[in-house]
């Protein structure tokens, strides 16, 4: 029975840094604890890749008939030895490396494989994954012939059935891969080497740390540099500046030196955190604020982005409002779209009608809203002018944070608006859902729930994850206008 210390992901773990690797090898307890956004970022990967499956329906699932990867090794060699011909999760091992192609299809004396992303782009990382895949099944699978990196079609639009083979698109990876041989064996040895060595790499942290990915062993690498006074806790300064700092030595604020600062901005900064008070500019602060016309109200949207589209005429990772909420300090409404059909009509109906009375609308970081308008401005043109008009009154009250005209350094380098409600002490509190995406996911929850007290509890998360915001972006504004 072949043996495996590698995985492909452990692999993948050594090329973004040998420290890593180590401690995830040996050290596995010390990975931080996995957040609800990475998560429901893996769910998806598994939910389209399962989907994937249909583009070679009737396959045997190795890893659902198996327990553990040398079982699923096992299974996948009887069944190479049947010929069966479609095997998802394909398990083989190849000098101590351990692959599981998605799906590998038998034809015609000849195996072809499928690494499935739900991306619409096939990235740098998606690309050297494929290969060290191509690499292990090559040398070890006699009659494979090539391998398909296989993404989401971005002009793919659902009508009636979803035709999977339209939905995605494939890629052979057999050029690259085969350039890079040379390149996975030499890092393959420096992996196995790594291994047998009893001492964590001497790795200081770097951009490495957070790419391509972030890093699993943050808190542990980070624990004594992430601290009140740490340099890493300005915003807008380069990284790779921060990380020369860093590595002169240089670990408070305080010893940066003012010279060594080339922005007046960055500057003010600097001296912001060391005073430990806020850059308060009441002058710019006015003149947005005279831009406001009452009666104003502040208005959230959530966005849903369905990896496979779920409604007719809609692409991959489209981006559909779902919801929306307005506050004026005294009412409340939304419209919040929870059906199995299409509701951008009346999404857009609704915004029209429940902002039509306010002449400013506020909104903290306009990006999505604006977005989220312009696509309901193609979807249903009979509205085009009076959604322009609901754009035309959006102010975007982060402009003033992001300009600098008011920086408190509690914030640090982080601008979320529930980083500024807690520092504002605005008394919103977010409870249940903690991000656009884990919105997202309750959304999708909602649309397939039967109606029922689970239902509501969902719905009345979501109006409040997103009232929340509203409410805080109105409570920001208050607190800038007693300045
Ligand atoms: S936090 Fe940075 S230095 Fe530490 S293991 Fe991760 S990538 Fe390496």
């Amino acid at each position: 029975m072949a043996s495996y210390s590698i995985s492909k992901s452990s692999f993948l773990k050594f090329e973004q840094c040998s420290k890593a690797f180590f401690l995830y090898k040996k050290h596995p307890y010390l990975r931080d604890k996995l957040s609800i956004d990475k998560r429901l970022t893996f769910k998806r990967g598994n939910d389209v890749g399962f989907f994937a499956q249909k583009l070679f329906p009737g396959g045997i699932d190795v890893s659902v008939e198996t327990k553990n990867a040398t079982q699923a090794y096992e299974l996948t060699q009887k069944l190479i030895e049947s010929k069966q011909s479609v095997i998802y999760e394909a398990t083989f091992i190849f000098k101590e490396v351990l692959i599981m192609a998605d799906i590998l299809h038998y034809e015609n004396g000849r195996y072809f494989a499928y690494e499935v992303k739900s991306s619409i782009k096939v990235s740098e990382v998606y690309l050297r994954d494929a290969c060290l895949q191509y690499y292990v099944l090559k040398n070890s699978l006699p009659g494979f012939e090539d391998l398909f990196l296989t993404t989401l079609n971005a002009d793919y639009i659902l009508e009636g059935e979803i035709d999977p083979r339209k939905l995605f698109k494939k890629r052979s990876v057999k050029k690259e891969a085969e350039k890079n041989f040379g390149y996975f064996e030499d890092k393959i040895k420096d992996a196995s080497l790594l291994i047998e060595m009893n001492a964590i790499p001497n790795i200081s942290v770097g951009k490495h740390c957070f790419k391509p990915y972030p890093c699993d062993f943050f808190d542990t690498c980070w624990k004594d540099i992430a601290n009140e006074e740490s340099i890493f806790n300005l915003p807008f300064i380069n990284k790779d500046k921060l990380f020369e700092w860093h590595e002169a030595g240089i670990k408070n604020v305080s010893e940066i030196k003012d010279e060594w600062i080339e922005k007046p901005g960055h500057l003010k900064i600097k001296n912001s955190f060391v005073n430990k008070s806020a850059i308060i500019n009441r002058q710019k602060i006015s003149e947005l604020l005279a831009t406001l016309q009452e009666p104003l109200a502040a208005v959230d949207m959530e966005i849903w982005s369905a990896a496979i589209p779920q409604l007719a005429g809609t692409k991959p990772f489209q981006q559909i409002p779902f919801l929306f909420c307005v506050s004026d300090g005294y009412k409340e409404n939304y419209f919040l779209s929870e059906h199995f059909t299409d509701e951008r009509e009346k999404f857009a109906q609704e915004l029209i009608a429940q902002t039509e009375k306010y002449n400013t609308l506020l909104v903290y970081d306009k990006t999505m809203e604006e977005l989220a308008i312009n696509g309901l401005k193609s979807y249903c043109s009979e509205y085009a002018l009076e959604l322009e008009k609901v754009k035309e009154k959006l102010v975007d009250v982060f402009d003033i944070f992001r300009d600098l005209h008011y920086y408190d350094p509690k914030f640090k380098n982080n601008f979320s608006l529930k980083t500024l409600s807690e520092v504002f002490n605005t008394g919103v509190t977010y409870s249940d859902i903690q991000s656009g995406l884990e919105a997202m996911n309750q959304f999708e929850v909602l649309r397939n729930e039967p109606e029922g007290i689970e239902k509501q509890r969902l719905r009345q998360n979501l109006i409040d994850y997103c009232m929340n915001d509203a409410t805080a972006t109105l409570k920001l504004v208050e607190y800038l206008k007693k300045l």
